[in-house]
């Protein structure tokens, strides 16, 4: 089977700054993958590239089996790749549903009434503040709405960046919760996270990302198992 992404020997820099060094991870249609690591490792760094916002010094990105790394951002949304980036990026001063028309700029197609409804079938508190602004809602709120506009494109593949941060406990349930129902919809997830725990739990596949470089993977739950990811990742040892 052809993998849904399949990133190969990605290098990515700043300058002179190697962010991202020789990287390779597939991920499998219907699959939740994880990347994680430390602050810094080039996690962020690899989504950005996915998303066509940053360009790589070299290696390829492939979707569906098409080189996808030299096309415009605009033309990835179009063909199925969404991106949650870190921080939310929410327009503040516009309402929930001016947010999530915005996520569902690139569709044609007459569903986009029926996606919002989805929407806030899944996040009621959003469809109960539809005409409030972005910008004065709780952190939690903010990344149901950045989560629930990444939505609206109908992603194929739906790019997740730190959704936990900055959230209490039992939002950072609630927004892992989510995760799950979107990928029992059929949604594949790439996910970068800090909170390791959350995120291989919830994974069938991680990787260990480390100073720009996958240094190790394998099923969520065997990571999770794994003494070296205990004591690096998880807080342990
Ligand atoms: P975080 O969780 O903090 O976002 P990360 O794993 O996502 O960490 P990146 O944000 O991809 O890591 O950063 C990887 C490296 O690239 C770091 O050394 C960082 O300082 C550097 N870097 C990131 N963005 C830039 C930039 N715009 N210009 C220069 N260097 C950058």
């Amino acid at each position: 089977m052809t993998p849904l992404l399949e990133v190969r020997n990605l290098s990515v820099a700043y300058g002179a700054i190697e962010a991202v060094r020789d990287v390779s991870f597939v991920v499998e249609p219907g699959q939740i993958v994880s990347l994680i690591g430390a602050n810094g490792a080039g996690k962020t760094t690899t989504l950005r590239t996915i998303s066509g916002l940053l360009r790589p010094r070299s290696g390829e990105i492939l979707f569906k089996g098409k080189p996808i790394h030299k096309q415009p951002a605009h033309e990835t949304l179009a063909n199925g790749i969404a991106h949650c980036p870190e921080g939310r990026r929410l327009f503040g001063r516009m309402t929930v549903e001016e947010n999530l028309q915005l996520g569902a700029y690139v569709r044609r197609d007459t569903g986009v009434e029926a996606d919002m409804k989805r929407v806030y079938d899944l996040f009621p508190v959003l469809g109960e503040r539809r005409h409030n602004k972005a910008g004065l809602f709780s952190g939690g709120e903010q990344q149901m709405l950045a989560i629930g506009r990444a939505m609206m494109s109908k992603p194929t593949l739906l790019m997740l960046d730190e959704p936990s941060m900055g959230l209490s406990p039992i939002m950072t349930q609630r927004i892992f919760d989510t995760i799950k129902e979107l990928q029992a919809a059929g949604t594949t997830i790439l996910l970068v996270e800090q909170n390791a725990l959350a995120a291989l739990a919830l994974s069938d596949h991680g990787y260990v990302v480390d100073l720009g470089t996958t240094t190790l993977d394998g099923p969520g739950h065997d990571l999770l198992a794994n003494e070296g990811v205990r004591a690096a990742y998880l807080g342990e040892g």
